[in-house]
């Protein structure tokens, strides 16, 4: 609008600064953050987005640990072609049908049709799995165990939001192969770990680990675990990363077999077992989501590509050549040492904006910590850090020692980390409705939460949880305005969300043979 237009420019003199407020329009908010915290350019072709070094660095950080991680679980990268022959697609029916409509072919180069159209990987089981079979001759060629970091596309149909849902994105895939069932399903929930510790201990973001319900079940899947966060400012939850047992879905269709040991005729054949897990540049979106805020972006400290920036302040018209000299000499001492210690650390000490200008800018790229450094402080043997996950200037401030330069930041960053944390695990909890009755479903899912319910697991029974849901939305006050129907997100792992839970659905016109059967809650709710 004119307004923030006006507000805009007056802003940018000032070194940027939001006009839309994260309580008020997230979707607009949510634009401004990404693009006046350079995370993201727009790009003509519908669903695609350039992700700008400041957003590469937050998925360099990501990859670097969970690529270490999964290395000391055994799994090696390889790199498979993005091209997948039509034949391999249409090996596994579910598998094809289900992506089928998002589908990217290429059936053209220059003028001339190509022979055998080939599909752009949504996903790589395919492209992998007849390689697997050539790979495989007896159980000693298993376990295989490979990732890759790559991109595919999915030409999604639903509405597109940079990071959350593109039609490109960054991802790794991760497929294994093994020959006993025990030791597969045993990795499914080791990577599943791994991604909760992406969520928890990189992203400061709590998530529930779970088992998605046969409806959300991946395609060709035996099942599909899952981490599903929570953005507390729309009411919806997000799938956070998934976890297959493939079981022998695929190695029945692509044949990759081995000699039984266990046979001594050495004429039976088994086969494999397998998983493929993924983890794409969602999570990047997810936090942008949970932990931003009026001023920009917040960066959890342990995946900001830059963690501490020093600003140096405090020179005035009559400041000595001395006390400027030694301010310099002081700023780059605390940057050099700060990196020595694998803290990643910038010196903001271009003359040509004002201290002022570098706060606002550093603020909405959401640099978790700030240290402004002037003359004052250098003669006291102190300097001021601000916290940038707290909004109230006077509270975000702490004062650091000279002496112990190093542990004060160390020690400030990860307190930054613990308080992000438990924000949103508080604002999460609070959101999180146990429930028995049909009566208190929609009223709780309209106030902006989730709920545990009591759920047969029936897909037909999950479809009309979906329509009531809607329905009975239509006519009232929705928190976050969107009137969707309720999905399930899993049926949680952890006791705590599965307390005294009834035996019957919680849908009163169930007509699964489950009805009566249930055995642990089911988490619902509005999802991206
Ligand atoms: P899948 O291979 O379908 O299990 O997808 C793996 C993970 O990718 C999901 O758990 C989502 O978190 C994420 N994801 C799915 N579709 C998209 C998309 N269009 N853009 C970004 N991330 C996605």
């Amino acid at each position: 609008s004119e307004k923030s237009t006006e507000v805009d420019k007056k802003q940018q003199a000032k070194g940027g600064g939001m006009v839309h407020k994260k309580a008020e329009n997230i979707p607009e908010w949510y634009a401004e953050v990404i693009g006046k915290g350079q995370l993201i350019e727009k790009y003509p072709v519908k669903g695609c987005f350039i992700l700008r070094p400041w957003s590469y660095k937050l998925w360099e950080q990501i990859q670097g640990w969970l690529d270490s991680q999964i290395k000391l679980l055994g799994v090696e990268n390889c790199y498979f072609p993005m091209f997948i022959p039509k034949c391999y697609m249409e090996k596994e029916s579910d598998h094809l049908d289900d992506f089928a409509p998002e589908l990217a072919m290429v059936t053209k180069f220059g003028n001339e049709e190509i022979d055998e159209p080939v599909a752009i990987r949504p996903t790589s089981e395919t492209a992998m799995y007849a390689a697997y079979a050539d790979w495989v001759q007896s159980h000693r060629d298993l376990p295989i165990r490979l990732n890759q970091w790559c991109s595919v596309v999915r030409w999604e149909v639903k509405q597109t939001t940079p990071f959350l849902r593109t039609r490109e994105f960054l991802w790794q895939e991760g497929h294994t192969a093994y020959a006993e069932k025990a030791p597969a399903e045993e990795e499914v929930l080791a990577i599943l770990e791994l991604y909760a510790r992406v969520y928890e201990e990189l992203l400061a973001i709590p998530v529930v680990r779970g088992t998605k319900t046969k409806a959300e079940t991946f395609p060709g899947a035996d099942y599909t675990t899952t981490v599903e966060a929570f953005i507390p400012a729309t009411g919806r939850a997000i799938q956070g990363a998934t976890s297959h047992h493939l079981g022998q879905n695929f190695s029945k269709m692509f044949n990759i077999t081995f000699q039984d040991p266990k046979d001594p005729s050495g004429k039976e054949f088994d086969f494999a077992y397998q998983n493929s897990w993924g983890l794409t540049q969602r999570t990047i979106g997810v936090m942008v989501m949970v932990h931003g805020d009026d001023k920009g972006l917040v960066l959890p400290p342990n995946v900001a590509g830059i963690q501490v920036v020093i600003v140096p302040v405090g020179i005035k018209a009559n400041s000595t050549e001395e006390e400027k000299k030694t301010l310099a000499e002081v700023s780059k001492k605390y940057c050099a040492a700060l990196q020595a210690a694998g803290i990643r650390t910038l010196l903001d000490d271009d003359n040509t904006y004002s201290p002022g200008w570098k706060f606002n800018n550093w603020e909405m790229k959401g640099v978790p910590l700030r240290i402004d450094l002037g003359p004052l402080d250098i003669q006291k043997g102190q300097f001021v850090m601000s916290k940038r996950n707290i909004l109230d200037p006077k509270a975000s401030k702490r004062n650091g020692q000279d002496k112990t330069m190093v542990e004060d930041v160390r020690r400030t960053l990860d307190e930054i980390h613990k308080e992000m944390y438990s924000n949103a695990l508080a604002e999460r909890d609070g959101r999180l409705a146990s429930i028995d009755q049909w009566k208190d479903f929609s009223p709780n899912l309209n106030s902006g939460k989730l709920v545990l319910v009591p759920f047969c697991g029936d897909p037909e029974c999950e479809d009309k949880i979906k329509e009531k849901s809607k329905e009975e939305a239509q006519e009232v006050e929705v928190a976050g305005g969107l009137k969707m129907g309720a999905k399930s997100l899993c049926v949680p792992h952890e006791e705590k969300y599965n307390k005294s839970c009834p035996k019957t659905c919680i849908n009163p016109d169930c007509t699964s043979s489950n009805k009566n059967g249930v055995k642990r809650r089911t988490l619902f709710g509005r999802s991206y």
